[in-house]
């Protein structure tokens, strides 16, 4: 998928466009003078079909729905460089969190492994398991092992409150 062909499949939806900005705070798209700043930073780009100062071009221009729908907001790492990099202030980070939270909000389809991650840290508090430590002679150590305490599962109050700031509570 193309920017170009993202434009010419839909009109823009200036309802939802204003619903993106609500949700972003005081970085706002229409900022962004498209220096590529963002993109040339980004460690995720050449795995985004959408870099990000297009995803930014096309939430100013109110392209929300298909954004939403493609797919694309989920693979960027959450890395923050392209807030740091952007001369403007627009943060696409942001913006694409704001994309990811609408997205749940209009049921649009989510990568199944975001999925596993938000069970896993309701089960365990952590997104990855632990995982054994392992010496230059390649012995490996678990945490029983190392004589270190069981991780304590999250309480009733963490779930809550992560369930709360996913917006589902
Ligand atoms: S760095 Fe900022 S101003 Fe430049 S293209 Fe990216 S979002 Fe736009
Ligand atoms: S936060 Fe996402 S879009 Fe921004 S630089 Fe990192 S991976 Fe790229």
């Amino acid at each position: 998928m193309t920017i170009t062909d993202l434009m010419t499949t839909k009109k823009p939806d200036s309802k939802l466009r204003l619903k993106v900005l609500e949700k972003i705070g005081e970085h706002k798209p229409y900022n962004c003078f498209q220096c590529i700043r963002c993109t040339s930073g980004c460690p995720a780009m050449k795995m985004l079909e959408l870099k990000p100062h297009e995803i930014v071009n096309l939430a100013k221009l109110g392209f929300i729905e298909d954004v939403v729908n493609s797919g694309i907001i989920w693979t960027c790492a959450m890395c923050l460089k392209c807030k740091e990099r952007c001369p403007q202030e627009v943060a696409p980070v942001d913006l694409i969190l704001a994309l990811r939270n609408l997205a749940v909000e209009m049921e649009a389809k989510i990568p199944e492994g975001h999925l596993k991650n938000v069970s896993m840290i309701l089960e365990t508090g952590f997104i990855l398991t632990p995982r054994e430590a392992i010496t230059r002679k390649l012995e490996k150590y678990s945490r029983d092992k190392l004589g270190l305490p069981k991780l304590p599962k999250p309480s009733e109050k963490f779930k809550a409150t992560f369930l709360k700031a996913l917006g589902t509570s």
